[in-house]
């Protein structure tokens, strides 16, 4: 936006001149909007709005219990007395002690409220996630304690996806792996062109026979295994299976609402044995009736028309036809890949739910400020615990399952 401002002088030099003066004020449209209409809330600005102690028990008063200090035994809002000396509070009516962070995600943690803030603040707008090792660098902890404050956020979140769509609800599966070694990946490469060579160019076993070439059986005197598996090559019955590391990676399926929010959960452990039986519950739990589905060509969505209004796009032919596609839940799948590589590198099975729910939460939020994204958080901490023991429960009741 520009303004051009004239100013008119009048020289008095023997006659009357005027003369034209103009200047050009550039005012940056998008700078003035962000300053006006969004309040940009950087890290600076959350520093300065939590810089004690107090300022973030006063938040969580206010947003716990809108201001009103209330007894979790009772129920009692009324004349509770404040203890300065410990900052708990005695209900007045049973006259049972109780603190802010009671019943939250923050209770019987020594680290400081102003800690936890800033880890909030962190954890919540990090684009692609924020690892345990950065954490502890940021916030003057150990790595240990970042990790578990930050289980602690994951468990916050894990209402996230217990959510229904309706509309044009878009449906597919993703499998979230570690890359293979470098050297397997060569190895397939030359497997894979071994075997097509020999589709091309080689002969069978029954043209062998024909030929008059007498098959050979065991091991020829001073040959090395790599002799046999080149004549393995040869003969063309040679099948090598190539060992995806299947088991360190974790399914994940998706359903996304057209212009709405997106559901994850973890589904198994193998890309390969995605059945009915896996996917449809979660259909049905988390779809209304009356949407339409939309998935591709896999054979475990064909019960999916019994129960609702169901399109599929064969991604061997076409991945648009009109309306029918499924390139929104691709991607957030992608990006959901994309945090996992970059941050993560790799997640355990038994803890996969949240980092699923801790993407899902951004996702769902992407397009509100860093305000918003932030203070949206509070209301999840409450009715939250999470101890290390049943952390490391986890694991093995993942393993049993
Ligand atoms: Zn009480």
């Amino acid at each position: 936006m520009k303004i051009r401002v004239s100013i008119f002088k009048f020289s008095f030099f023997g006659f009357c001149l005027p003369y034209f003066c103009a200047t050009t004020i550039e005012i940056n449209q998008k700078s003035l909007l962000v300053v006006i209409v969004k309040e940009k809330y950087s890290l600076s600005s959350h520093n300065a709005r939590f810089d004690t102690e107090q300022k973030c028990h006063d938040y969580l008063i206010q947003v716990r219990w809108n201001g009103r200090p209330q007894c979790p035994d009772c129920g009692n809002d009324h004349m509770n007395y404040f203890l300065t000396t410990r900052n708990i509070y005695k209900c007045s009516e049973c006259y049972k002690q109780f603190s802010v962070t009671q019943g939250t995600i923050f209770h019987m943690s020594k680290i400081s409220l102003m800690k936890w803030f800033l880890a909030i603040y962190l954890f919540t707008t990090a684009k692609r996630g924020i690892s345990s090792i950065q954490f502890a660098k940021l916030l003057g902890v150990q790595q240990r304690t970042a990790w578990y404050i930050l289980q602690r956020l994951r468990e916050a979140l894990k209402e996230e996806n217990e959510v229904i769509l309706s509309g044009i609800v878009e449906v597919d599966e993703t499998f979230v792996a570690p890359k293979l070694h470098r050297d397997n990946r060569l190895q397939a490469a030359k497997w894979k062109h071994d075997k097509e060579q020999i589709r091309l160019h080689g002969y069978s076993a029954a043209q062998r026979e024909r030929m008059g070439i007498k098959k050979v059986r065991g091991r020829k005197k001073g040959e090395t295994n790599e002799m046999i598996q080149q004549r393995k090559l040869e003969s063309g019955k040679y099948k090598k299976t190539i060992h995806t590391p299947f088991e360190k990676g974790t399914v994940v399926f998706g359903m996304i609402e057209r212009g709405g929010i997106l559901v994850m959960k973890k589904i198994g452990t193998n890309i390969k044995k995605v059945t009915t039986a896996s996917v449809l519950p979660l259909l049905i739990k988390h779809i209304s009736k009356n949407s339409v589905v939309i998935t591709d060509e896999h054979r475990a969505y064909q019960p999916v028309s019994k129960f609702f209004t169901h399109y599929s796009i064969n991604h061997r032919s076409e991945y648009v036809n009109g309306d029918i596609h499924t390139n929104t839940i691709e991607n957030a799948q992608k990006h959901l890949k994309k945090m996992i590589d970059s941050t993560y590198f790799h997640i355990s099975y038994h803890h996969a739910d949240g980092y699923i729910n801790e993407y899902t939460y951004r996702w769902n939020r992407r397009e509100r400020s860093e305000r918003a994204i932030f203070e949206d958080f509070f209301p999840v901490t409450v009715g939250r615990k999470l101890i290390y023991k049943d952390l490391k429960k986890r694991k093995d009741m993942d393993l049993a399952a």
